[in-house]
């Protein structure tokens, strides 16, 4: 695949870069390709791009946003095989899971054009004889959205929906590790003919020297973020200055629950489809493993035969199930969360280590991984571990697993499998997670709203939430 020239996109038109960076493959250290390293001027020029247009969008209909979102939808599927390409080459997961991705990139496109036509207002009955009440919905305006690699199409998609929709323009700022997959998606936007600054796109290889130029700036009304929860309060900190709006999609700790009454096999199925997407790399992935003491043995079982199975590669390679994690940085972390487990009496059954030796060398790849034992004093029990590690709890009751899995200041997805109906309505209704799952390993969706309780962020993306998180209320109150 012949990869993008390195170039912002402001005001419709490519900007060709003074200084690029290198971007990587994780699986095996390769350059890929060359972004633009923009500087300040560049991000006061986009968010100026944004300003300018922002009053027409504001205005423009809602039947032609849509029929923008759905060209746009229609340019990605066009394109599915080189953007999927362009994700695995500076990701890393498998070819199937990119192309799963851009999919699910178009079907929230798809979701949005149609919610923005529904932005309705209200008439209130006014308690005044003679005073007539309006509500009107507006969008907000400028919009910055900052992004992570771990989705590098779709995490981009859920927020530049929903802004498109309700009238905001906005400025992209991609994680520095997958810049390229961001220009792919601005080749889509600027092959749909969005209007010029409707939408642009800023690269840099660290954050540092753009954040303040794209966030400190009085015409940036919006900042919409995904990723971890320490960049995220940071965020917070900058916005309260000027008061801009803010929605944070952040890091998970997902407790996954089996229940003795589970069905087994979907237990497992579904433990592998959440632990392993992107070699465990996804704010949504399993981290605690609680398993019901009574099958215990059986599940640990089930799951070291299923875990055993699964080959690591690069994710270019036909059959390919997990990739390298992102970078070395996360390869330490991982490590350091096994280390952890075994010198508390964790028992690990299989994996454990880096998987080393020809192509893994060259690569970030850590050996699928299950640990038997596992304790509440762990940092796996703790914190996310981002990566292909299974830790297993052991539960004697519900109360009891109720109160471990909401014992953390994340509260982002939890899991539940039981075939007692009482008992998943009671579950998922005490669980305090912004998504939960039952029986269901893989319940993100458009038409829902998907986001976090405590420190897993703040507002929602998707459904009819996401639409709210772009625009303003406004009362008018008229005598007449
Ligand atoms: P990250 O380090 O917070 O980076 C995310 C984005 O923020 C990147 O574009 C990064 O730019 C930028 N950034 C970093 N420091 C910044 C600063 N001081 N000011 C402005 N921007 C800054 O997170 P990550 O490692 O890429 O992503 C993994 C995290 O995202 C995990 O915690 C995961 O759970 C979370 N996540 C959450 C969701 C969700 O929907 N809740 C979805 C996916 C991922 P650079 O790349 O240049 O550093």
């Amino acid at each position: 695949v012949s990869l993008p020239q390195p170039a912002c996109y402001i005001g419709g038109g490519w900007q060709p870069a003074a200084n690029t960076f290198s971007v990587r493959n994780p699986a095996d250290g390769t350059i890929v390709g060359q972004a633009a390293d923009a500087g300040p001027e560049d991000a006061r020029a986009a968010i100026a791009a944004a300003t300018a247009a922002f009053p027409a969008w504001a205005d423009e209909s809602t039947v032609q946003r849509a029929a923008l979102l759905r060209r746009l939808s229609q340019e990605l599927l066009d394109r599915l095989d080189p953007i999927a390409r362009t994700i695995v080459a500076e990701q890393g997961k498998p070819l199937g899971q990119a192309l799963f991705e851009v999919r699910y990139a178009t079907q929230w496109l798809d979701w949005f054009a149609e919610e923005g036509r529904r932005a309705y207002g209200r008439v209130v009955p006014s308690p005044v004889p003679g005073k007539h009440v309006h509500v009107l919905r507006q969008p907000i305006g400028v919009a910055v959205a900052i992004t992570p690699w771990n989705f590098p199409l779709a995490m981009i998609a859920r927020k530049l929906a929903p802004a498109m929709a309700a009238g905001c323009t906005m400025v992209v700022k991609p994680a520095e590790q997958t810049p390229l997959s961001a220009v792919r998606l601005f080749e889509a936007i600027d092959a749909a003919q969005f209007p010029p600054g409707v939408l642009n796109l800023i690269t840099a290889a660290s954050p540092e020297a753009i954040a303040p130029a794209l966030l400190e700036d009085d015409r940036v009304a919006k900042i919409t973020f995904t990723g971890s929860t320490e960049v995220g309060k940071i965020l917070v900190r900058l916005s309260a200055d000027r008061l801009q709006r803010v929605s944070l999609e952040l890091g998970g700790q997902a407790p996954f629950i089996v229940f003795d009454d589970a069905d087994m096999d979907a237990a497992v199925s579904g433990l592998l489809a959440s632990k392993f997407q992107i070699a465990g790399q996804s704010c949504l992935c399993a981290n605690r493993i609680y398993v019901q003491t009574t099958v215990e043995e059986e599940f640990t079982e089930r799951v070291l035969r299923a875990v055993s199975a699964l080959k690591v590669g690069n994710g270019a390679a036909h059959g390919t199930d997990i990739g390298p994690l992102i970078d070395e940085r996360a390869l330490a972390k991982v490590s350091a969360h096994v280390a952890d487990a075994r010198s508390h009496g964790g028992r690990v059954l299989i994996g454990g280590e880096r998987a080393a030796g020809g192509d893994f060398d060259r690569g970030w790849f850590f050996v699928p991984t299950v640990v038997a034992g596992c304790t509440d004093d762990m940092l796996c029990a703790q914190e996310e571990t981002f990566g292909p590690v299974v830790p297993l709890f052991a539960f004697e009751e519900e109360d009891e697993v109720v109160a471990r899995a909401n014992s953390s200041r994340y509260g982002l997805a939890a899991y539940v499998y039981t075939k007692d109906l009482g008992r998943s309505l009671r579950v998922s209704r005490r669980l305090q997670y912004g998504i939960v799952g039952v029986n269901d390993p893989t319940p993100a969706t458009p038409v829902g709203p998907f986001g976090g309780f405590k420190e897993s962020g703040l507002g929602r993306e998707g459904g009819t939430e996401g639409l709210d998180e772009f625009l303003e209320s406004k009362l008018v109150s008229f005598i007449a």
